[in-house]
């Protein structure tokens, strides 16, 4: 994936990331026909842990067909408690999109090299300080980088957050996952075009079954910050599921940062997009949809400052927190009913499963919010029949 590259003149946009977050938002500033860096520490393909579910709402954001990267199509979810199915959903277009993380990274950041974009894998960025003149030095293993914007799309543990001085307020839950390879093509059948979700699979969490081409995605995820076992959970899931653990790869994890999130999200030259941010969905664990759209509103946010009069990127705060924080702040407390009241939660997806899993579709497709099914949810005429 490496490029040559230019730092004499110095990048309108230095991303550090080469995620979803990173890749896309390349992308996109490229397309502006700004000139761009994008620092990767590792070297592709990078295998990363994640269910690669890509929710209707995140596919619909992409301007460009995902043939060949999506390795199977959810029409159908299921819930349950890990033994059998409580309730099922079936639908025309597919909700969800699998995809094996080292070809949709690859592919985005693909997408992004062919816009323009410079690539710089095995870079390591380090922190940034004020440049001579105005702008950014950007620190690397592989020496300096002049740019006029910086772009942290470093994940859950970004460096960029802390060199800008926006780290703080951050809230990381742990999840696992395994890539199984069942014994007989029939298993594997049996979960083909279906996504499936257990509560209590994991402490206040949940766990996932997501098919892949050759192979099912299978994991665990808590909300419980300090949440320790999930080796042991993630065993027992598998076996629930019927999955034999010895032919599972990994397992390995990884932390979800879950929002909302007390900002500030950019200081004058410098933003956070994707886990990096940490605004993923606090009842999923979801972060590919936020990490794309937060890298369609920097793209504007970037593009504005360089070429507009205002020159710096404070309304990408303001943005942010509009449009994620006032929507997470319901998902959390919908969340604590979820997770933080499991006989009452038990009841709802017991007798009301379809209800759930209609109100988690109406999110992922993006027809309602997590603000309008709250209301709803408090409503005592809806609750009551469920305690
Ligand atoms: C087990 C698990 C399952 C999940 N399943 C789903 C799912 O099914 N659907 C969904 O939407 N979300 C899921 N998520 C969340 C999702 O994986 C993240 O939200 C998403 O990866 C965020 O993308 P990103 O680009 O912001 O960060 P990342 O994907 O973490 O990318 C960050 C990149 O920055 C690079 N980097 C880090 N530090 C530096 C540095 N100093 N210098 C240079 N490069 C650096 C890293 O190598 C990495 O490539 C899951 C998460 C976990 C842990």
């Amino acid at each position: 994936m490496n490029s040559a590259h230019s730092n004499s003149k110095g990048f309108d946009c230095v991303i550090v990331g080469c995620g979803p977050a990173g890749g896309y938002l390349g992308y996109l500033i490229s397309s502006l026909g700004l000139k761009c860096l994008i620092l990767e520490k590792r070297v592709a393909p990078r295998y990363k842990p994640c269910g690669g579910g890509l929710t209707r709402r995140a596919m619909d954001l992409l301007p460009f067909s995902l043939d060949g990267v999506i390795e199977d199509m959810a029409l159908k979810a299921e819930v349950g408690f890990g033994e059998g199915v409580e309730a099922a959903t079936v639908t025309d277009h597919p909700m969800i999109g699998l995809v094996m993380r080292d070809k949709f990274d690859s592919f985005l950041a693909g997408k992004a090299a062919s816009a323009g974009a410079t690539i710089l894998d095995d870079t390591v960025f380090e922190t940034a300080t004020a440049a001579h003149g105005g702008g950014l030095d950007i620190h690397t293993s592989k020496g300096v980088f002049k740019t006029l914007m910086l772009a942290g799309a470093d994940g859950v543990n970004s460096r960029v957050a802390k060199a800008l001085g926006l780290w703080k307020n951050r809230v990381g839950c742990p999840a696992i996952e395994a890539e199984v390879y069942p014994s007989s093509d029939e298993l594997l059948e049996r979960y083909r075009g279906s996504v499936h979700f257990d509560f209590g699979a994991a402490p206040k969490g949940y766990g996932w079954v997501f098919p892949k081409a050759d192979h099912l995605s299978v994991g665990v995820f808590s909300t419980d910050r300090k949440a320790n076992g999930l080796k042991n959970a993630l065993v027992r899931y598998l076996s629930l599921k019927g999955l034999d653990s010895s032919r599972a790869k990994g397992p390995r994890g990884h932390m979800i940062p879950l929002g909302p999130r007390g900002g500030p999200f950019a200081t004058k030259n410098g933003l956070l997009i994707g886990d990096a941010a940490g605004l993923a969905d606090p009842i999923t664990g979801e972060g590919i949809y936020h990490a794309l759209r937060q890298a369609e509103i920097a793209a504007r946010c970037i593009s504005d400052a360089i070429k507009g009069p205002k020159g710096d990127l404070s309304t990408y705060n303001r943005l942010i927190d509009k449009e994620f924080n006032g929507e997470l702040k319901y998902a959390r407390r919908l969340g604590f009913l979820l997770y933080g009241l499991p006989r009452l939660s038990r009841a709802l997806i017991r007798r009301g499963g379809e209800r759930v899993l209609a109100c988690h579709l109406d999110i992922i497709t993006g027809r309602s919010s997590y603000k309008k099914i709250f209301f709803k949810a408090i409503n005592p005429g809806n609750l009551l029949p469920f305690i």
